[in-house]
């Protein structure tokens, strides 16, 4: 475990190299970090010399190899979609109740079965108030479908964990991002040994995340062209449809990517992981098949928890084509390389001279990464 440090380094190593995502893990720990319409700032200084928001925060130092000795009982390999037992289709059965479902409503009903089942009490989600995504806590299954549906947004998500374990509920259960399921892998080991610290994270299903919008920047660029209490969902279609479309009271309306990418914030291309690889189960689109997902299985509870869902008729699966899962290898490969390179020419990589990094790699990891001329770092 990389040495740990407090708000300070925070703010320096994170907040000031513009590598905050904004993903709320430091948030709702203390009265210091805030978020405000998807930023997070520090309001005042504070002394300690170790504290959770380092020790939580995806971007400062994040030990991959570590982590995933801790969660997988190997070490970090850089293997483009992680450790996982099956990836499967699958949508959401005949016993779930509708709702605004992004694509086959997986996520959605998986965290229903947690519910309904008793692995979970309390929900962490993410909800929106206009164009500003918000954290959600549902402490009932049927609330669940209410927050279906993706919110393009780097969100404050975490601050609904951490506030969900300050007050005391013992079967957490959230949905996120690779960066912010990589906080939560971080927040589950309990990273300052401490008993009042312990977050009890029962289930953690992760997303895929290729890149997410800057709140701010999209909220500026869609300002007066979009009213933002009439969207009532978003979407980005594969390919070749190139647009990030709007769901409105008066119809839809379509963003060309051109004009939405620049909004893409900085430390996504740092981001080395496209299927939250330290999530139980990760759950994205499956291209070619709308109305399905695609589902990584990876934990034993999630594999328990996907059987359950089936035998309670919340969800359908099928096998995944052999050509759909190269596809997708393909992609998690390229952007762990294309981020990597984005980290080393950075120096993110690894401490070096002093200089704390980003995140911490093996090197015969990094090589797998890249071809060999580049990773002798
Ligand atoms: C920023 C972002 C980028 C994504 N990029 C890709 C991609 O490149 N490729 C791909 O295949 N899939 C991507 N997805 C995932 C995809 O959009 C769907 O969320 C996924 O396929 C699950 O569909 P579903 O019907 O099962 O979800 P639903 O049952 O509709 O549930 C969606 C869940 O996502 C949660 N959520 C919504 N917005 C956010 C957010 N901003 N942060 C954290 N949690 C959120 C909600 O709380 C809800 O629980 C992305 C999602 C997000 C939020
Ligand atoms: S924990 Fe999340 S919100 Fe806090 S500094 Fe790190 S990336 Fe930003
Ligand atoms: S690309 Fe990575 S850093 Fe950006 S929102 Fe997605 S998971 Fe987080």
């Amino acid at each position: 475990m990389p040495q740990l440090f407090g708000s300070k380094e925070l703010v320096d190593d994170v907040h000031k190299r513009d590598l905050c995502i904004g993903c709320g893990a430091c948030v709702e720990l203390c009265p210091y970090f805030k978020n405000y319409r998807g930023k997070t700032s520090q309001l005042f200084a504070c002394s300690l010399s170790q504290g959770r928001c380092f020790a939580y925060c995806p971007k400062a130092e994040a030990d991959l190899d570590e982590l995933s000795r801790r969660m997988w009982n190997t070490s970090y390999d850089a293997r483009p979609l992680g450790v996982y037992r099956a990836i499967v289709a699958a949508r959401s059965g005949e016993a779930m109740p509708k709702g605004r479902f992004q694509a086959g409503g997986t996520v959605s009903a998986l965290m229903v079965c947690a519910m309904q089942r008793g692995l979970v009490d309390v929900a962490a989600l993410t909800g929106r108030n206009g164009l500003i995504p918000e954290p959600r806590l549902v402490t009932r299954w049927q609330d669940v479908p209410a927050a279906a549906g993706s919110q393009f947004m780097a969100s404050p998500t975490l601050a609904g964990v951490n506030l969900a374990a300050r007050q005391g509920y013992k079967k957490i259960g959230v949905v996120g991002t690779p960066c912010q399921m990589l906080a939560v892998a971080q927040m589950r080991t309990n990273p300052l040994a401490k008993e009042e610290h312990h977050v009890p994270v029962t289930l953690a299903i992760g997303l895929f995340c290729n890149w997410s919008l800057d709140t701010r920047q999209l909220n500026a660029l869609l300002s007066g062209r979009v009213a933002a209490g009439t969207i009532r969902g978003m979407d980005i279609p594969p390919p070749p449809a190139n647009v990030l479309i709007l769901e409105t009271d008066k119809g839809s309306e379509e963003i060309s990517l051109s004009e939405i990418k620049p909004l893409i914030p900085h430390t996504c291309f740092t981001c080395l992981d496209l299927t939250s690889e330290f999530a139980d189960l990760s759950v994205g689109m499956f291209e070619g098949r709308p109305g399905w997902n695609t589902l990584v299985v990876r934990s034993e509870t999630a594999a328990r928890l996907v059987a359950d869902a089936q035998a309670d008729g919340l969800l359908t699966t099928e096998p995944m084509p052999a050509e759909t899962v190269a596809h997708l290898t393909a992609a998690a490969a390229a952007k762990k390389e294309r981020s990597l390179r984005i980290l080393l020419q950075r120096d993110l990589v690894n401490t070096v001279n002093g200089q704390r990094a980003a995140v911490r790699i093996p090197r015969e990891a990094m090589a797998r990464i890249l071809p060999p001329r580049d990773s002798n770092r």
